[in-house]
């Protein structure tokens, strides 16, 4: 057996530390500052939609981790219900004008009319003009999910503990210390570092490449018919209008916004305002007829850090004082949407490293 420290409880930790104990021999120990059931602006989790809008670009491992990543999504939405993912037609908007900016940039694979994923989500189309909102210049639909982020990370955990992975509260200050905080009392074997954005910091890793970008959501009781996202908003390049309905009473979250480098964790009531009346906007059917905004009712506002990293995803192994780490970290906006692509790839690093390494 290895003894194998996941630092990270957020959904790329939980999710490696399954796919670690679903398929190996091994005796894992997640430590993390934060677990299922906090809200806080380190843990970008808990804030997400989250579904799965494919944005990686061509010959990145972002995208074959979204290719990866939804038969298991899709799986789970089919068979089991009490993981608190549905299916929901993605409907995502185009206009000329909003070309290059940020958002439109962010997107740019999302929005193509011949976009890779055609193959790989069911029911993917072109929407007739008569099916695009006003202002919109072209659109696509296809079938996606939406996952109820506040029940899915407490049912990765409990997979996690049914296959007797231990989780403990803990926080490294360099990540090769995490190497003694495994539940045995003995030096782990191998650290998978799942710290997202704080491996900006993290000793031992310290990626300059990794940025936050910051989004802004209000959670509200009503109910939208479809996914919506469009290309970009007249409020600003940085900013985002999307909304999606989680699945089994999660309430539907409206967005957004994709502020980069900014660290703010307090939502700002105006952007708050822009967000509704943009989502209201789109679909008028998510409030009763004749209302604006005040027919909203909110559950909650929210921020989240997305732990946006320069180049891409890092998954990668290497060896830092001594102990045997493999990357799992800068999921960006798409965590959800890459986790099992992202955790499998870490498996096979961790099955690689083991091989190397003499058991201590
Ligand atoms: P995190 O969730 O941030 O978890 C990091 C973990 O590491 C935490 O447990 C933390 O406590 C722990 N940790 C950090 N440092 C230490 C330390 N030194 N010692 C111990 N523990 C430590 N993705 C999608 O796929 N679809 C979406 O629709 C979507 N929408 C989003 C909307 C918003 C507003 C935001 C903010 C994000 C969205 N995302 C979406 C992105 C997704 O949420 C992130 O990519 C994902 O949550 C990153 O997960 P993570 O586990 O890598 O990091």
């Amino acid at each position: 057996m290895a003894n194998i420290v996941v630092l990270g409880a957020g959904v790329s930790g939980l999710t490696t530390a399954l796919q670690l104990a679903r398929n190996g021999n091994n005796n894992i120990t997640i430590v993390a500052k934060h677990m299922p059931g906090d809200y806080d602006i380190e843990y970008a989790s808990p804030w997400a939609g989250a579904n799965y809008l494919p944005v990686g670009a061509p010959g990145s491992n972002h995208k074959n981790f979204e290719i990866n990543t939804w038969p298991e999504l899709s799986r789970l939405a089919s068979d089991h219900p009490e993981v608190g993912i549905h299916f929901q037609e993605a409907r995502v908007f185009r206009r000329a004008k909003d070309a290059g900016s940020a958002t439109a940039q962010w997107f740019a694979e999302l929005l193509k009319e011949d976009a890779w994923f055609k193959e790989v989500v069911p029911n993917f189309k072109v929407l007739p003009q008569s099916e695009l909102p006003p202002g919109m210049d072209g659109g696509t639909s296809f079938t996606s999910v939406c996952i109820n982020t506040a029940l899915y990370l407490p049912w990765l955990a409990s997979q996690c503990l049914k296959l007797g992975v231990k989780l403990r509260r803990g926080i490294a200050t360099h990540v090769a210390d995490a190497a003694d905080m495994h539940h045995s009392g003995k030096r782990a074997d191998l650290v998978v570092n799942c710290t997202g954005l704080s491996s900006l910091y993290l000793g031992g890793v310290e990626d300059t490449a990794l940025y936050p970008g910051r989004g802004q959501i209000v959670l509200v009781r009503n109910e939208a018919p479809h996914m919506y996202s469009t290309s970009g908003t007249d409020d600003g390049s940085d900013e985002a209008m999307y909304i999606m309905h989680r699945a089994a009473g999660g309430g539907c979250i409206l967005g957004g916004c994709m502020q980069a480098g900014n660290w703010e964790s307090q939502p700002d009531p105006s952007l708050a305002t822009r967000i509704m009346k943009r989502c209201v906007d789109i679909c008028p059917e998510l409030v009763p007829e004749g209302k604006g905004i005040e027919g909203l009712s909110i559950v909650r506002h929210g921020v989240g850090l997305r732990p946006m990293r320069k180049g891409s995803i890092r998954v990668e192994r290497e060896i830092i004082s001594g102990v045997a780490v493999v990357h799992n970290y800068g999921h960006g906006g798409y965590g959800y949407q890459t986790s099992y692509g992202a955790a499998q790839e870490a498996e096979r690093l961790v099955k690689e490293a083991l091989k190397e390494k003499p058991r201590l």
